[in-house]
């Protein structure tokens, strides 16, 4: 399942099939909107050229966080405060809701700017260090892919981004290598 904050940082595709398809999505006017939509946060669209530059920045340290936190590291003190940098310049209200006759305590974003997204992604990922582990974080083991995501199975062992897409076509793949050392 898609996190908020995995969401974001792939928003640097890769044809995960090895075709040519791969982009950069992030600056794109229609990502920005669906990535919006999605998780119900607001910013202006496109992306001003400054806080796309923020942006990617933030994006391109996010994903060396996690591929580092993914082989076991633990976070540092210097990292603990960038994220917390990242955090600062989003303000929340706490509000008081009724979800499914449940109630529910929410932090809802004040701000309708991206350094308010960012620090959302970064409440978001840091929400996965507090409630799960680092050491969860994955890339797909497909290397055309790289899709980050988070191994919540029981096992953790999960090696693909989705056994469906990049699992069958690795499958498929050692089918034809070894057909092929076969013949
Ligand atoms: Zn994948």
């Amino acid at each position: 399942m898609d996190r908020l904050w995995t969401d974001f940082v792939n928003s640097d595709y890769h044809d995960w099939r090895g075709g040519d398809r791969s982009e950069d999505r992030l600056g794109k006017a229609n990502w920005q909107q669906e990535f919006l939509d999605r998780w119900q946060l607001q910013a202006s669209v496109p992306a001003s050229p400054e806080d796309e530059l923020l942006m990617r920045n933030f994006r391109n340290d996010l994903l060396a966080l996690g591929a580092r936190l993914s082989s076991g590291a633990s976070l540092t003190d210097e990292e603990k405060q960038w994220l917390n940098g990242v955090m600062e310049a989003g303000h929340v209200k706490r509000t008081l809701t009724t979800i499914d006759q449940g109630l529910k305590l929410q932090l809802i974003a004040v701000e309708a700017h991206w350094q308010q997204v960012m620090a959302e992604v970064a409440a978001d990922f840091a929400t996965t260090l507090v409630e799960g582990e680092g050491g969860r974080i994955r890339i797909c083991d497909n290397s055309d892919c790289r899709w980050m995501f988070y191994d919540d199975t029981r096992s953790r062992t999960q090696k693909y981004c989705d056994d469906k897409m990049c699992g069958n076509l690795m499958k498929v793949r050692r089918f034809r290598a070894k057909r092929k050392t076969q013949n």
